[in-house]
C-alpha cells in the first residue's frame, strides 16, 4: 500500500484533522504493515510460548501478552496455531482491552465481538473465573466467533447473536466490564487490508457514526455503578470517535472518561484531539482529550480509538437487578436451560460421585451417557459442580448464574461438551481443547516437528504403538477415546484401538 492509493477525500480530511503531522502520517503507508499474535494464557504461560516460538518475537509495549512477528512466520500454519496457543491479532487491536482490564470473577459483556479477537482476550484475562457474554448481531460472523472460543480453550462463555436492543432488556445494569468494539469505517486499517480504502466511501462515516451511539448509548444501560466500559473503534474520523464520546457523556450524567495514563511505559499513546470542535460542539466535549488515539506514524501499529468510561457508583440502581449468585450447594444437573449455580467447593467430589454411579447405570439417559463418558474417559469430570444444560442431544456446562434468556439468540449456552447419541456421548471439540493432557484416561503428544502431528491435523489416522499411548493409571484400558496433543497441548480426539489412531478432528477445522 501506498499513500497515493488511498481515497482522495480521506486524505484532505486527514490532512485536515492531523495539520503539521500529515506528512509524517501519509509516509507510514510508505511503510510495511506489522503482523502480532496475542499468547493465550488459558494455554500456555507467556515464558514457555517464548521458548517455544519458532520465529523471533518482539513484545507489544501495551500488552504484556501481545508480540510483533515477521510476515514470514506464517503463524495460522502451525500446530500451535490449532492448539490454541496463540490468537493471530493486529497489535493495536490488542489495547482495548488491556484498558478495560477485566479481572478474573468480572461478568463481561463483549458487545460487538466477532470474530472473537477481544473476547479471547477477555477470557484470558478472567482464567476461567467468572463470565464473558460474546455478542455479535451478525449470523455468519457468530461461527466464527463460536470456533475461536472453542480453539482457545475458553470454559466459562456465552455465545449471544442479538440485538442490543433486546440485551438491554434482559441485562440492565449486570456487566462490571463492557467492551464496546464498534462496526466502523475502518479507516485505521488500510495499510493492513488495501481492499477497505478502495471500498471506503465519505458517506460511511455518518452511516457508523448513527449505529455507534446507538449501540454505546446501549452499552451504558447495561454496565453495572462502579463499572467499567471501553467504546473502541478501528477508524480515525472524530465523527465516530470523540464525539460519540462526547455526545454519550452529555446525555449520561453518570459517566465520566477515566484518564488514560501517558507515563506507564506506553508514552507513544495520543491522547484524543478535542480540536474536532466544530459549532455543533456538545456540552462536556472537553473531557474526550483524556481519551486515546492510536496513529500508524507514532506507533509500531494499524489506527485505532479507545475511550475508556467509568460509571459513577452514586447511579440510582438498576430497573432490573442482577441475579445474586447462589450460596445454595450444587443441585442435580438439570435437563432444562435455566439457572445455573456457581461451582463449589465440594464439586468435584460430587462430581466423582456422579461419575462412580454411572458406570453401573445402563439406562439411555443422555444425563447417564455424559456421566459414563467422563468415567470411562476422563480422570475426572471437569464440569463438576457447574449445572448442565441440554438442548435436545446436546450438553453445555453453564459458568454462572444468569438472569433468564427467554427470547434471547443464545448460540451457546456455556462450555459445549458434546452430544449424546442412541446412548453414547460423543465429546465435542471444545472439550478437548479445553483439557490437559492429564484430565484424559488416554492421551497421546506429539513434537510439533512431528509429521504425524501435520497429519492428525489433517484428519488422517496415524500409526501409534500402545507404548506410545500415554494412560491414567496402569490398568487403564487402552481402546477408546484418545486425547491428542503437540509439545503437550491438546488438539483434539482421536480413538485409539490396535496401534491406530481412528482420526476424530473435525472436518471444518483440518490443517488444509
Ligand atoms: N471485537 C471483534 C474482534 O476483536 O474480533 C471485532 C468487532 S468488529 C470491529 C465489529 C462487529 O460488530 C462486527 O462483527 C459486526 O458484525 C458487529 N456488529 C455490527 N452491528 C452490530 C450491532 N448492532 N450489534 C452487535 N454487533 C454488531
Amino acid at each position: 500500500m501506498t499513500g497515493r492509493a488511498l481515497p482522495e477525500v480521506f486524505k484532505q480530511s486527514m490532512e485536515q484533522l492531523l495539520g503539521e503531522e500529515y506528512p509524517a502520517f501519509l509516509a507510514s503507508y510508505e511503510q510495511q504493515r506489522l503482523y502480532g499474535l496475542r499468547v493465550n494464557t488459558l494455554k500456555v504461560t507467556v515464558e514457555a510460548y517464548r521458548e517455544l516460538a519458532d520465529w523471533p518475537v518482539t513484545p507489544v509495549p501495551w500488552s504484556p501478552t501481545g508480540f510483533y512477528v515477521p510476515e514470514s512466520a506464517r503463524p495460522g500454519k502451525h500446530p500451535y496455531y490449532h492448539a490454541g496457543l496463540y490468537y493471530i491479532q493486529e497489535p493495536s487491536a490488542m489495547a482495548p482491552v488491556e484498558l478495560l482490564q477485566p479481572e478474573p470473577g468480572d461478568r463481561v459483556l463483549d458487545l460487538c465481538a466477532a470474530p472473537g479477537g477481544k473476547t479471547t482476550q477477555i477470557a484470558a484475562k478472567l482464567q476461567g473465573q467468572g463470565l464473558v457474554v460474546a455478542n455479535d448481531v451478525h449470523p455468519d460472523r457468530v461461527k466464527a466467533l463460536v470456533k475461536n472460543i472453542e480453539l482457545n480453550g475458553v470454559r466459562n462463555a456465552v455465545v449471544l447473536n442479538e440485538d442490543p436492543a433486546k440485551l438491554l432488556q434482559v441485562f440492565d445494569g449486570y456487566f462490571d466490564k463492557i467492551l464496546v468494539d464498534a462496526p466502523c469505517s475502518g479507516e485505521g486499517m488500510f495499510r493492513k487490508e488495501e481492499e477497505m480504502a478502495k471500498a471506503w466511501e465519505p458517506s460511511w462515516t455518518a452511516k457508523y457514526a448513527a449505529m455507534q451511539r446507538a449501540l454505546l448509548a446501549q452499552a451504558g444501560s447495561m454496565l453495572r455503578p462502579g463499572g467499567r466500559l471501553v467504546y473502541s473503534t478501528c477508524t480515525f474520523s472524530p465523527e465516530e470517535n470523540e464525539k460519540i464520546v462526547a455526545a454519550f457523556l452529555a446525555e449520561h450524567s453518570d459517566y465520566e472518561v477515566e484518564r488514560v495514563p501517558q507515563t506507564d511505559g506506553r508514552g507513544e499513546w495520543e491522547q484524543g484531539r478535542p480540536d474536532w470542535a466544530g459549532p455543533e460542539l456538545p456540552a462536556r466535549a472537553d473531557e474526550v482529550a483524556g481519551t486515546v488515539r492510536l496513529w500508524p506514524h507514532r506507533v509500531c501499529g494499524e489506527g485505532h480509538y479507545a475511550a475508556v468510561l467509568r460509571r459513577r457508583e452514586e447511579s440510582s440502581p438498576p430497573l432490573q437487578a442482577a441475579a445474586a449468585p447462589s450460596a445454595a450447594p450444587a443441585q442435580e444437573p438439570s435437563l432444562r436451560p435455566g439457572r445455573a449455580p456457581r461451582r463449589t467447593a465440594s464439586g468435584a467430589q460430587q462430581g466423582r460421585q456422579q461419575a462412580q454411579a454411572a458406570k453401573k447405570a445402563v439406562s439411555g439417559d443422555p444425563r447417564e451417557a455424559l456421566a459414563r463418558f467422563g468415567a470411562e474417559h476422563l480422570t475426572a469430570p471437569p464440569w463438576a459442580g457447574a449445572e448442565l444444560i441440554w438442548r435436545s442431544e446436546h450438553a453445555y456446562a453453564a459458568p454462572m448464574e444468569l438472569p433468564p434468556l427467554d427470547g434471547i439468540r443464545v448460540i451457546r449456552p456455556g462450555w459445549y461438551l458434546g452430544g449424546a447419541y442412541k446412548h453414547r456421548f460423543e465429546p465435542s471439540q471444545a472439550l478437548a481443547l479445553a483439557l490437559r493432557t492429564g484430565d484424559a484416561q488416554r492421551s497421546v503428544s506429539f513434537r510439533a516437528g512431528d509429521p504425524r502431528a501435520v497429519s492428525y491435523l489433517k484428519g488422517e489416522t496415524v500409526e501409534l504403538a500402545e507404548e506410545d499411548l500415554c494412560t491414567a493409571g496402569a490398568d487403564a484400558a487402552r481402546k477408546g477415546y484418545c486425547l491428542v496433543a503437540v509439545d503437550g497441548y491438546s488438539v483434539g480426539w482421536a480413538k485409539w484401538q490396535d496401534g491406530i489412531l481412528k482420526n476424530e478432528y473435525p472436518a471444518g477445522w483440518r490443517w488444509t
